[in-house]
């Protein structure tokens, strides 16, 4: 165990190196918190090291109340404010009178044009102006994010985007978050291992993958919203 913590204690100083040379390099750095496991280790280091680094969530308004309870923890561990970010309210109304208010189940377009009002459209408003983005990924979450790289050209959002987890395991994210108390989704608890929406996440069964609660109802290789692209139709993840 003594091991274990030590390697952690490393890594994390390595991510707060790897975010104080990125604010060096790039200036204006802000955080897309996705408020999962991993957004719990990297809003401690960035909230108590390296506070010039602007963090925001997204707030589709579709999330669970679980998620909501999350933020408010986070705000108040912190002494901060959490800003979010929402959707356009024109856009957003024009989609629910056109599609429905649950219409993302009814196809696929509708649901990229859900992700791209609720999420893509607000994120990339958000980011817009920023010479970098942090992000939270790890390579083992998936073969594409295998080959992340820790600062890399995002073309699509033109800005550099930076992902000091890349080597982290899971083990080691629960780690740091035990460690330190720090507050998490409680949701993890009941075997959502990745939580988005509310009408589009459910808890996993033992032996499914990690994502397979998200859009469940969908092919494998449209299982994504936009933010962290791969070979597929359209834009993003969270
Ligand atoms: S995850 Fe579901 S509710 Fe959330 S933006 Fe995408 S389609 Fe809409």
């Amino acid at each position: 165990m003594g091991e274990l913590l030590n390697r952690i204690e490393q890594k994390a100083e390595a991510v707060r190196t790897a975010l104080a040379e990125a604010v060096g390099a790039h200036h204006s750095v802000i955080y897309a918190n996705s408020l999962g496991a991993e957004a719990m280790v990297l809003t401690d280091i960035i909230w108590t090291q390296v506070p010039q680094i602007e963090i925001f969530s997204i707030d589709t308004g579709r999330l669970h109340q679980e998620t909501y309870d999350l933020m408010e923890k986070l705000q108040w561990r912190y002494r901060r404010t959490l800003r979010l970010v929402h959707p356009d309210a024109t856009a957003l109304a024009k989609l629910t009178a056109e599609r429905g208010v649950n219409g993302f189940y009814h196809s696929l377009d509708a649901r990229l044009e859900c992700c791209q009002i609720r999420k893509i459209e607000p994120f990339k408003r958000a980011i817009a102006g920023f010479g970098a983005w942090v992000t939270g990924v790890r390579r083992e979450q998936s073969a594409a994010r295998a080959l992340a790289q820790p600062i890399e050209w995002d073309a699509q959002h033109g800005l550099y985007k930076v992902s000091p987890l890349l080597d982290w395991s899971e083990a080691e994210i629960w780690q740091y978050i035990r460690t330190r108390k720090l507050p998490y989704n409680v949701l993890h608890d009941r075997q959502f291992p990745s939580i988005g929406c509310e009408p589009c996440t459910r808890a996993i069964q033992p032996g499914e993958s990690r994502r397979a609660g998200r859009w469940w109802w969908e092919q494998t290789d449209s299982r994504e919203c936009g933010l962290h692209p791969r070979a597929r139709p359209v834009a993003a993840e969270a």
